[in-house]
């Protein structure tokens, strides 16, 4: 019943949500997750320490700050009853201290035993997420505005728990992640929308390959796409309207696979000159982005959604770039060889056929 008053109330709200105004630009946000994951270790997969230097939190905002760029870092602060009050603190304090966006991320498995925000009821989520503002606050004195749900596991009471407790903004919503409730509830977007008084801000997804009706959905995520797909998908968004492009990463995005990916760290990099180089973009924070959305200058694409498309070329590229990393790459590096073989083969049979009289 509760879900059915929630959707009453979104379409309500939802009604008349194409922006107004036309601001030039085309807003990039770049967007950390700051945890440790499952089993880790927060020296390893916040900070990112490997042999005496940091890949963690620490390089991305020292990358970011080369440029005069800033960055939104979602912190999951429940991983302090794992670990104690101390990483997940220092993390949470060394953001916000260099002026970065802190805000709240949640995996609230370690303080409550769930692994999916939207496993809870309403009013046990609008106590996950008032714990974990209470921590960061308490942390850094900083009260967040803004929340993403671990594993985009948020759903329609999610929003309404970050409604109450004054989330204005929320970035969960990813529509290239099907099986999450918010994906199924919410039509798929990449504008950003206002859900039952709450800023929705969908991560950023594209299309790498269709065929006929079927599309093969990605999300816009540093580490799962390549340099030339990244700055085709940001120059289509610009082109055709997009007002903002979310940009997902990890706090150990150089450092997934417990070693050092230089090859990712300096994708990051690139792209970060790209952007800062390219017309009609703006890197700016999740905070700034909901400052331009309250003024009404946001970009105004219409109310078409925009869904960039890669295509198989670069989607192949990719998979030549990452041929070490996997089977299923190396199958679809592989791919054009074996279409080939059985042309070539089929050519071979045809000529065979001609040259003995069968037509
Ligand atoms: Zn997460």
């Amino acid at each position: 019943m509760r879900s059915g008053w929630l959707t009453m109330a979104l379409l309500v709200t939802a009604v008349g949500l194409t922006p107004v105004g036309a601001g030039a630009v085309t807003q990039v946000l770049i967007t950390v997750d700051v945890e440790s994951y499952a089993n880790g270790n927060p020296e390893r997969q916040v900070w990112g320490r490997f042999a005496g230097e940091e890949y963690g939190i620490t390089r991305i905002m020292d990358l970011l700050e080369a440029r005069d760029f800033k960055g939104t870092f979602f912190v999951t602060p429940y991983e302090a009853a794992k670990h104690g009050e101390g990483a997940m603190a220092a993390a949470a304090r060394a953001i916000h201290s260099r002026g970065h966006d802190l805000q709240l991320h949640t995996h609230p498995g370690p303080m409550y035993g769930i692994s999916n925000l939207s496993q809870a009821d309403l009013t046990r989520q609008t106590e996950i997420l008032s714990q974990g503002m209470e921590m960061l606050e308490r942390w850094t004195g900083k009260r967040a505005i803004a929340h993403r749900a671990g594993a985009y596991a948020a759903d329609l009471n999610t929003l309404e728990a970050c409604r109450r407790l004054g989330l204005v903004v929320d970035a969960s919503l990813s529509p290239a992640a099907p099986n999450t409730k918010l994906a199924q509830q919410v039509a798929p977007t990449n504008f950003p929308l206002e859900l039952n008084g709450v800023l929705e801000l969908p991560v950023t997804y594209y299309v790498q390959a269709a065929v006929g009706g079927w599309r093969s959905l990605r999300i816009v995520d540093i580490e799962a796409s390549t340099l030339k797909e990244l700055r085709s998908i940001v120059r289509q968004a610009r082109d055709q309207g997009l007002p903002m492009v979310n940009v997902m990463m990890h706090s150990f995005s150089f450092v997934r696979y417990g070693r050092v990916s230089h090859d990712v760290e300096q994708r990051f990099e690139d792209l970060m000159d790209f952007l800062a180089h390219e017309p009609g973009l703006e890197v700016v924070t999740v905070t700034d982005f909901y400052r331009t959305w309250q003024s009404g200058n946001v970009k105004n694409g219409g109310s078409a959604n925009v869904v960039p498309y890669t295509g198989w070329w670069l989607t192949y590229l990719r998979a030549v770039e990452d041929i070490d990393k996997g089977n299923k790459n190396l199958f679809v590096a592989l791919l054009p060889a074996t279409l080939l073989l059985p042309m070539i083969a089929g050519v071979w049979w045809r000529r065979r056929r001609l040259r003995l009289g069968y037509g």
